[in-house]
């Protein structure tokens, strides 16, 4: 299987190449939601976050902190809304783990990662804890 992303890295499909190390790779977003939204990925292809080996997850969360940087003080960003949508559920598009760095500006209203989801979900106090120890036992 070779990704969307993989050909560009190959140089197959063309972009906006913004970084380059051993192990992950930048680019422009082909339709971006502000000036200077960026995707950033592990060279190698995986799906989502949890099939990422640890030392490629280092290594990638080390180049979007430095990408975040980077794009801010590119476009003059006042902030960024950095994250993956992982999963179709999610609305991943692209079965090649990416993290969205997207540029946000005082004035651009595009809310908070919290709008996307319109109302917080109703849970009991034990619905909680029960939540909270199976992730604890799972983690
Ligand atoms: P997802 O919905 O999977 O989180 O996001 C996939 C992103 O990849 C989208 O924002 C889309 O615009 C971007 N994208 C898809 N194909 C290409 C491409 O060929 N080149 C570039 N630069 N971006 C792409």
């Amino acid at each position: 299987m070779s990704t969307i992303f993989s050909k560009i890295i190959d140089g197959e499909i063309p972009a906006r190449v913004v970084y380059e190390d051993e192990t992950t790779f930048a680019f422009l977003d082909a339709n971006p939601l502000a000036p200077g939204h960026t995707l950033v990925i592990p060279k190698a292809e995986y799906e989502r976050i949890e099939d990422l080996p640890e030392d490629v997850a280092r290594d990638l969360f080390a180049t979007v902190s430095r990408l975040t940087d980077a794009v801010q003080t590119a476009v003059d960003a006042d902030g960024a809304t950095v994250g993956f949508n992982n999963g179709e559920a999610a609305g991943q598009e692209v079965d090649h783990v990416h993290c969205h760095i997207v540029p946000r500006f005082a004035d651009d209203d595009g809310g908070s990662l919290h709008t996307a989801f319109g109302d917080f979900a109703d849970l009991s106090d034990d619905e909680l804890d029960e939540i909270a120890a199976d992730v604890e036992r799972n983690a």
